[in-house]
């Protein structure tokens, strides 16, 4: 069997994923118990304020590996740790927010009470709770919006409100799954440069889900290549573009020179449809 060599452990970690696997066991129609190999032998260490991107196709784990670091799920084997703590005691201690792909807003809250929702959940006073929220708002440029309720707004702006509501309790680690997956391509684009905007100017490490190889490259520090059947790290790619990032950086030469090395390592793994 081939195993995967464990890296030494960083000093400077902040997230540590130690041979980590998944194997989900369900039973298919007739009964018959079924294995999905979802994560098998994954090893990662991220460092505080890296912005990290999960790529691959449709079922390679990316949101196994999300949902392990969150403590939603516990891993087959392996270790997970946030700053020091196990993924459950990094929970409890609220230690990441978490940005979902649909928006997830309480339709009959404004978008004000919304985001004040977890700081109300783990008990901040109410003035407390509505200069956060004015911050937050403001950071993602909702002010003007925030007694709205959530379909008075764009997908794009939903999903503005969702990443004000997991900075509101200001954790240094938030978890975003695909969160413009389902937005238009130039919102999508726009996103994109607002999310790089509050990386910087909030210092957060951020793990984000995609499918979109741009997305990816633009985003990341680095980018983590994940390949299915079973689930597991292909590559880990440095994005050595320069920061700031801006729209020029898509139409760089090394843009596209990363580009098509994410998209070699996605081939290699046969998680890629070629079409060449
Ligand atoms: P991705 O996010 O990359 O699309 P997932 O982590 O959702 O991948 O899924 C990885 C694999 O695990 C897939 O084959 C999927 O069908 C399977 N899987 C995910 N969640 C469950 C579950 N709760 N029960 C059984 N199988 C699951």
């Amino acid at each position: 069997m081939q195993t995967t060599p464990i890296p030494s452990p960083r000093a400077d970690a902040l997230v540590s994923v130690r041979d980590v696997s998944m194997i989900y066991r369900t039973r298919d129609p007739s009964g018959a118990a079924l294995q999905t190999v979802a994560l098998k032998d994954a090893n990662l260490e991220i460092k505080a304020g890296e912005f990290i991107s999960l790529i691959g196709p449709s079922g390679c784990g990316k949101t196994t590996l999300l949902r392990l670091l969150a403590d939603l799920i516990q891993p087959s084997s392996g270790t997970l740790s946030i700053g020091g703590k196990t993924a459950q005691a990094a929970r409890e201690a609220r230690a990441y927010g978490y940005v979902f792909q649909a928006p997830a807003l309480f339709e009959w809250r404004t978008v004000q009470q919304n985001v004040m929702l977890p700081l109300e959940i783990m008990g901040f006073s109410k003035p407390e709770r509505e200069a956060r929220a004015a911050q937050m708002l403001k950071l993602v440029g909702l002010e003007k919006f925030a007694r709205n309720y959530p379909w008075q707004l764009s997908g794009g702006m939903q999903q503005r409100a969702s990443i004000a509501r997991a900075l509101a309790f200001d954790p240094q680690l938030i978890f975003m799954d695909e969160p413009f997956g389902a937005l238009d391509e130039i919102t999508r684009e726009n996103l994109n440069l607002e999310l790089l905007r509050l990386w910087r100017e909030t210092g957060k490490t951020i793990i984000f889900v995609t499918h979109s190889i741009p997305e990816a490259v633009f985003l990341s520090t680095r980018i983590v290549v994940m390949t299915p059947r079973p689930g597991k790290i292909e590559k880990i790619i440095d994005v050595d573009l320069p920061q700031p990032r801006d729209f020029e950086t898509r139409e760089s030469a090394r843009f596209f020179e990363i580009a098509t090395e994410v998209r070699e390592s996605l081939k290699h793994g046969h998680g890629y449809e070629v079409t060449e």
